[in-house]
């Protein structure tokens, strides 16, 4: 099975429709996705409604999901997030209001080979950062490869059979590959469709092939400047708009 593994699109509907287009030629049998739906951007409701259309195979509800559906108060979310959310609170249709309150929590098993969840398998909410977070998240998944998003850093961590930690970001390699060894595990973050922040504007998304034992990062441009103009005629924080042309 091969599937298309998103992340993190945050209301951005233009990345995600780029997403989608440049994925198409790829052939995938269905679509993952590791949470944050929604927040930051201004078409909540337009990509919670195309993400359903796509029937994933797996989802996992993220932080700003939660938020968003009123599950949880933005009080750990700094100033410009907390905006985000409220905003984001009075945009909500009903329909997408009910579909981010069933959101799945992680971690979540998929199948035999493959474990998904926002921040970790520790804990939905934690952000894999540095190499601590990355063993400890390793060693806490039940599966060879377990995917992540949360802190919209494209990134791979593994650890080989001697226990030795690697840890690997893209660094604007538009096609960065991973062939999933035995006796070693795999944390792969396919970095953000709508808020990338390692630097690179462009959307962020993966294709793991679980029958190739291979998973690849990929990275597609998009016409931010709509994105934006739509962040700043909606009254959202100027900030949300900028960030995206700086890929932070
Ligand atoms: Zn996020």
């Amino acid at each position: 099975m091969r599937y298309l593994i998103i992340s993190d699109i945050h209301s951005n509907l233009e990345a995600l429709e780029a997403v989608l287009r440049a994925s198409a030629s790829r052939k995938c049998d269905g679509v993952i996705v590791l949470g944050d739906l929604v927040g930051y951007g201004a078409d909540p409701n337009a990509v919670v409604d195309r993400i359903r259309g796509l029937k994933p195979i797996a989802t996992v509800r993220g932080n700003h999901d939660k938020v968003a559906a009123g599950l949880e108060n933005a009080d750990d979310f700094n100033p410009m997030a907390k905006a985000a959310a409220m905003w984001t609170q009075t945009a909500l249709s009903d329909q997408t209001l009910d579909y981010l309150k069933k959101m799945p929590v992680g971690p979540l098993l998929v199948n035999e080979l493959l474990e998904i969840c926002h921040g970790s398998p520790l804990d939905e909410d934690l952000y894999v950062v540095g190499d601590l977070d990355a063993i400890r998240s390793i060693a806490a998944s039940r599966r060879q490869l377990c995917l992540f998003g949360h802190t919209h850093v494209a990134l791979r961590a593994s650890v080989d059979g001697k226990k030795t930690l690697e840890i690997e970001t893209p660094q604007g390699n538009p096609e960065f590959e991973t062939t999933l060894l035995s006796g070693a595990k795999y944390l792969i973050n396919p970095g953000s469709v709508g808020q990338p922040r390692d630097g690179d504007s462009r959307a962020a998304y993966a294709i793991a092939d679980l029958d190739e034992q291979v998973v690849t990062l990929y990275r597609v441009a998009y016409p931010i400047e709509i994105a934006q103009s739509k962040i700043l005629e909606a009254g959202l924080p100027p900030m949300l708009a900028y960030r995206l042309g700086m890929g932070r």
